[in-house]
């Protein structure tokens, strides 16, 4: 068997390259101890589009039926649709068969409970307890779950989402959006919802392929520049670009400028918090100061986790937070679902612009100030990272915050956030500050305190 060493649960579930990094041993051997952690009821289980996904697919149904779960298998979809309709339609959990935004050659398993929420750090590690012991349940063949279809994932999912959003008043406006679904699994379900919400649907790279050959999987305002210029070819209103498995949305205005996910995150918390004051939003320490600014004029709380989805998850659920947000396009709606999605995102956008009835550039101009940010990235000796975080610590002398990595205020306007990255030897230096030569100079400055330390 060739598998993952060390722990199996990274960051977001169990990633790895199959036939490289684990094989379809594994895959069967990881849901045989799934199933077995989950003990009764029936799981649904989902796969987004990769090459390998009806391979890793049949490997995870088979080991979860010889574990003696009954499972439901759903057609492919978006992540957020399998987790939403594990809550919707009654499932003990659901297993999702991706790899997000990583590349191609990825490919992992998504765990959930039945409120559709990825499982605990301590349930996963429960998985991998009975993985190592080798203690999962092997049904003999009477005793073997049984398997039928459910048709109704994506449906569901599309119902649920028109349920919490004002449909009528996005129908009336006959907004034009331009979708970029990078091949992924919002192509099953988006283009969908906007036409059931009225929206004239443009789309690009909306035919799923594993290959990823549009933009690849992650959206990122760098390689969106086909969806920009879609969006001033066709007039359109508004463009969003989803990552591999949907749950995470990048937009761009009317005029093709494109935001990271914490402005319009910022601007989704002011309108929900202008119908919900004194609320609590809760953001990972990465993203733009804007929504304290807005936060204050609403009187609400913003609480700043660690970067993960699954800490701002854990953290909305924990704190009875209105909404989440994170600067890579992930939205969270805890009334629809508390993990990110990519669809809820989108059509609470559409809301807000049918709503406010004005362009997103101008939304967006009027919400908050404009900050500007710098991303820096410092190759290191891992061996010397605690030495180096330290030695950035001292040139705090004041305001610094230890949520993940150090953040340190240089002045009122100015913060510096300095992390290791968990993948790779390097130290990520990310800047915001009120002009961008200011957010420039500040990123070289502690670049090069982290090669100097
Ligand atoms: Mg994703």
């Amino acid at each position: 068997m060739l598998a993952p060493q060390g722990r199996l649960f990274g960051t977001n579930g169990v990633r790895f390259i199959p036939g490289v990094t684990g094989d379809m041993n594994f895959a069967l051997k990881l849901a045989e101890s799934i199933g077995t952690y989950f003990a009764e009821g029936e799981i649904l289980v989902g796969r987004d589009g990769r090459l390998t996904g009806q391979m890793m697919f049949s490997a995870v149904t088979a080991g979860l039926m010889s574990s003696g779960r009954n499972i439901a298998e759903s057609d492919m979809c978006p992540t957020p649709a399998l987790q939403f309709a594990t809550k919707a339609l009654g499932y003990r959990g659901s297993v999702m068969v991706t790899a997000s935004h990583n590349p191609a050659q990825y490919n992992g398993v998504k765990v959930m409970g039945p409120d559709g929420v990825e499982i605990s750090r301590l349930d996963e590690q429960r998985i991998e307890k009975i993985f190592h012991d080798g203690s999962a349940n092997k049904a003999n063949w009477k005793n073997v779950g049984t398997t039928r279809p459910e048709p109704s994932v994506i449906r569901t999912y599309i119902n649920g989402i028109m349920s919490r959003v004002n449909s009528k008043l996005i129908q009336e406006r006959r907004l034009r959006v331009v979708i970029d679904a990078g091949n992924g699994a919002q192509s099953l379900a988006a283009p969908y919802l906007l036409e059931a919400l009225g929206c004239k649907v443009i789309t690009i790279n909306a035919i799923i392929d594993g290959n990823f050959p549009g933009r690849g999987p992650e959206p990122h305002p760098d390689n969106l520049r086909d969806l920009t210029v879609a969006v001033r070819a066709s007039n359109a209103d508004l463009g969003v670009g989803y990552d591999g498995d949907g749950d995470r949305s990048i937009f761009c205005d009317e005029a093709g400028n494109l935001y990271w996910g914490d402005q319009t995150g910022a601007l989704l918390a002011d309108y929900l918090l202008e119908r919900n004051p004194s609320s609590t939003v809760v953001t990972p320490v990465s993203s733009s100061q804007v929504i304290e600014a807005v936060a204050k004029r609403r009187g609400a709380k913003v609480i700043r986790t660690r970067v993960g989805s699954v800490d701002v998850s854990r953290t909305i659920m924990e704190r009875k937070a209105l909404m989440g947000f994170e600067e890579n396009g992930g939205g969270f709606f805890p009334s629809h679902l508390p993990t990110r999605d990519g669809g809820m995102t989108t059509a609470l956008l559409l809301e807000v612009m049918a709503t406010r009835a004005a362009p997103l550039s101008r939304l967006i101009a009027a919400a908050f100030p404009k900050y500007y940010e710098a991303k820096l990235k410092v190759p290191v000796d891992p061996s010397k990272v605690r030495e180096i975080m330290r030695a950035i610590e001292r040139m705090g002398n004041g305001k610094v915050e230890k949520v993940d990595g150090v953040k340190i205020w240089v002045d009122e306007k100015t913060w510096a956030l300095i992390r290791p990255s968990g993948t790779e030897p390097i130290v990520r230096v990310f800047v915001e500050s009120e002009t961008k030569e200011k957010a420039d100079a500040t990123a070289k400055k502690f670049a090069k305190a982290v090669k100097a330390a």
